[in-house]
């Protein structure tokens, strides 16, 4: 079984399907890049695994539970996923501290003393332990980032949901982020990434997935994708001929 288990996916908005049947496995550990132009489904698969969209057909499990389409197997589902969106989306009026607290809190019950030691432990992970008080925008866009990872696993999640995290940061702050994600990847976390960031992806990922008009177009291992693409989509879309 493997964790995350995505099969014949197909989603509609309207008289729209944007995804068509959608076939991926993902096991534990892994690190995929999901890469594909704008309006190819990329966002739209990330929200479908975590349930923020319901599917319109096929099936998804995560960590043996599928996601039916019913509020608790929908809570259940995004407990063991955690998603990081281009926006940092942090309360700006809690601190960095309370941010990483609140969905453990609030969504877990976990008891306040034991959130608070989960979001220091996992501040230190992103190199921000020293910002526990600090608000938001006091923080820089990559730290700020940074703590959207920490708030994403404080929720302990059995795979990390990353969509475009480094879009909407300045360039000098985009290696930062993308230095917590390798480390997570080498640690062992299981992580789907939509990213632009072809070399991050050569380097980390172990497996790349080309999506083209809600489909899983191409896929492989990152030397073989980038090095040797074989559809004429993926061709143009790497930019080589
Ligand atoms: P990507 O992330 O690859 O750019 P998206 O998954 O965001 O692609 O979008 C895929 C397609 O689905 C686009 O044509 C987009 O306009 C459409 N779409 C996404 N979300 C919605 C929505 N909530 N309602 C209607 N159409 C949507
Ligand atoms: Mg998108």
């Amino acid at each position: 079984m493997s964790l995350i288990e995505i099969t014949e996916v197909r989603k509609s908005f309207g008289t729209t399907e944007v995804l068509k049947g959608i076939n991926l496995d993902v096991e534990a550990g892994e690190v995929i890049a999901i890469i594909g132009k704008s309006g190819s489904g990329k966002s739209t698969l990330l929200r479908c695994i975590n349930g923020l969209e319901t599917i319109t057909d096929g099936s998804i499990s995560v960590a043996g539970a599928q996601l039916l389409d019913d509020e608790v197997h929908l809570k259940a589902l995004r407990l063991k996923v955690g998603m990081i969106f281009q926006q940092f989306n942090l309360f700006p009026h809690l601190t960095v501290g309370g941010n990483v607290m609140l969905s453990q809190t609030v969504v877990k019950k976990t008891p306040k003393a034991e959130a608070e030691a989960t979001a220091r432990k996992m501040l230190e992970r992103v190199g921000l332990g020293h910002r526990f008080d600090a608000y938001p925008d006091e923080l820089s866009g990559g730290q700020q980032q940074r703590v959207a990872i920490a708030r994403a696993l404080a929720m302990q999640p059995a795979a990390l949901l990353c969509d475009e995290i480094t879009s909407a940061l300045d360039p000098e702050l985009v290696a930062e982020v993308l230095a917590v994600v390798r480390e997570l990847a080498a640690e062992g976390m299981t992580l789907l990434m939509v990213t632009h960031e072809m070399k991050f992806a050569r380097d980390v990922c172990n497996r790349v997935v080309f999506m083209h008009q809600g489909r899983v177009h191409e896929a492989g291992r990152p030397e073989d994708v980038f090095a040797n693409p074989q559809t004429a989509e993926l061709k143009q879309f790497l930019g080589v001929s």
